[in-house]
């Protein structure tokens, strides 16, 4: 019972006409890791490289989902298309939403010109590394202007993240232990933008300038970018503006310094890497289950083979 829909060229097609139905059958398609893959993505790649991917990452209550919902807004406005990715790395299954997803859903709900997809960030082969870069792929061959990938600052996930973004913005807020946290967690590195959100709060004026002070102590060349540290309070649509004034400026750095082919060569890099390594993993496992494994491990153990062989003796 195979439906007219569920052809990869029709998807495609309906995915670059704006049809938000067939952007989400093709990002199943990548989290099920479907075998039909391999087809399109084939099929996308003429499509690529159109979308600004912007990579927004902090702690916990920072305002992550506020201040992604108040950009999307803000982007709207400026008559841009906006998809966003909302990597939720509690939930082991794909579309596991979080409370702050549904709420943004239902105000962007009507629109076409914005798309919410939230996605496991460990999914059946792997981590964000593997599927994140593939639904980008989607996202950005369906022709949308912004792409924001949101995560959870924990862990690894926000210098992933940073790696797959063209920019990232690192949020921060009053009352989270922020500037030092910040400095221990790497987060200096990573940010193209920072943005101290919740400034209707006492205490916003004294994060941005702990972390006005611990930006100028890094180590940049002269001529890297110098990120901005700007204030919003996204529960009030403030301070959207310059974030995205500051964002389409960054972006055209980007592009006038030669950096964005950089970042989108490292980010394929990151992806031909990911793909080669599930794969050599799924062949492994073949190898690895057969009887030569057994005869082996057990003349190792018994002191017969030393590893080194054992191991030649398999790949081979
Ligand atoms: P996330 O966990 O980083 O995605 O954070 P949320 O967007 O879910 O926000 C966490 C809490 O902070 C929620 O209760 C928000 O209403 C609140 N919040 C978000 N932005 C602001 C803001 O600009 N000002 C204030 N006062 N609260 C905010």
């Amino acid at each position: 019972m195979s439906r007219r829909t569920d052809d990869v060229a029709t998807l495609i097609a309906e995915a670059r006409e704006g049809r938000t139905r067939a952007v989400a059958r093709l990002i199943t398609l990548v989290e099920d890791a479907s075998p039909r893959l391999r087809e399109v993505m084939a099929a996308l790649a003429p499509y690529g490289g159109h979308a600004h991917v912007i990579g927004l990452t902090g702690a916990p209550g920072v305002g992550k989902s506020t201040t992604t919902s108040a950009l999307v807004a803000e982007f709207r406005g400026r008559g841009l298309t906006v998809a966003v990715l909302a990597i939720d790395p509690s939930s082991p299954f794909s579309g596991g939403a979080l409370l702050g997803d549904r709420i943004r859903m239902t105000e962007h709900a009507s629109d076409r010109g914005v798309y919410i997809r939230s996605m496991a960030s460990r999914g059946h082969l792997g981590g964000l590394s593997w599927s994140t870069p593939q639904a980008l792929r989607v996202v950005d061959a369906a022709g949308f202007d912004v792409v924001l990938i949101e995560t959870v600052g924990v862990g690894q996930s926000e210098v992933e993240i940073a790696r797959a973004a063209d920019t990232t913005v690192v949020l921060l807020a009053p009352g989270m232990g922020d500037g030092i946290q910040a400095a221990k967690a790497g987060i200096l590195e990573i940010g193209d933008l920072y943005v101290v959100n919740k400034s209707d709060r006492d205490g916003a004026h004294k994060v941005r300038k702990d972390l006005f002070g611990m930006l100028k102590l890094a180590d940049r060349a002269p001529e890297a970018w110098d990120p901005p540290v700007l204030a919003t309070s996204s529960l009030n649509q403030q301070g959207l503006a310059e974030v995205a004034d500051a964002l389409v400026e960054h972006r055209e750095w980007l592009a006038a310094t030669g950096n964005l082919r950089v970042r989108r060569e490292r980010r394929a890099r990151d992806e031909i890497e990911a793909i080669a390594v599930q794969e050599l993993r799924s062949r492994w496992a073949s190898v690895g289950e057969a009887g030569a494994m057994k005869e082996l491990s057990a003349r190792v153990a018994a002191g017969e083979l030393d590893p080194y062989s054992a191991a030649d003796a398999l790949l081979a």
